[in-house]
């Protein structure tokens, strides 16, 4: 194990005031550019979420980080936390339900962000398959994320069409970094993803 620098977004960082995680030898000695950085940076960012240090105003809060509100900056109905911010704020949702229909899916919202990350549901499909819906469930996480401060840092987002070929492309290009030995076909890929059992 080796230790990498990420920063308060959860991004990779070679500097400047960052915290510490610990990854495995083999990913730090990978050049962290262009894709591999991107895995990484998904990776560390799903485990932060999984342990609620993302931050998130209600989260910055209890550290101690004084704000005039702790309510969702894009919706403002409820606090921001990590399960609002990736689940139920309505911007994400609008996203989730775009993604579930991509993938002939009814959306499910009885699940908390770890069952999410899982790719647990009563969605029933072959062990690839199942892969394939996973890593758009992880890249979806990580893509409302990146919109959420496009948002509050730049006062611009994407639309949810948008941020769904976001997640199409993304998704794509990282299945097939994980899973070299297999093609992929972006028309597929793009109009029938459960059809891509391998
Ligand atoms: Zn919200």
């Amino acid at each position: 194990m080796q230790r990498l620098r990420i920063d308060e977004y959860g991004m990779v960082q070679r500097g400047g005031n960052c915290d510490w995680v610990r990854v495995p030898r083999s990913r730090m000695e990978a050049e962290l550019t262009g894709l591999t950085a991107a895995l990484q940076n998904c990776r560390i960012f799903l485990w932060r979420s999984r342990k609620k240090r993302i931050p998130t105003l209600i989260e910055l809060d209890k550290r101690g980080i004084y704000f005039h509100s702790v309510h969702c900056p894009l919706c403002d109905n409820g606090v921001e936390s990590v399960d609002h911010v990736l689940l139920f704020c309505k911007h994400a949702f609008e996203v989730w339900e775009k993604v579930f229909k991509w993938w002939g899916l009814n959306v499910f919202f009885s699940a908390s962000l770890c069952e999410i990350l899982q790719g647990a549901s009563s969605v029933t499909m072959a062990d690839s398959g199942f892969k394939n819906w996973q890593a758009v469930l992880w890249s979806s996480c990580y893509l409302i994320w990146w919109n959420r401060n496009q948002m509050v840092i730049n006062k611009k987002c994407w639309t949810s069409p948008v941020a769904l070929c976001e997640i199409q492309s993304k998704s794509f290009e990282w299945i097939a970094e994980r899973y070299k030995s297999t093609h992929i076909d972006w028309h597929s890929w793009l109009h029938n993803p459960m059809s891509l059992v391998f």
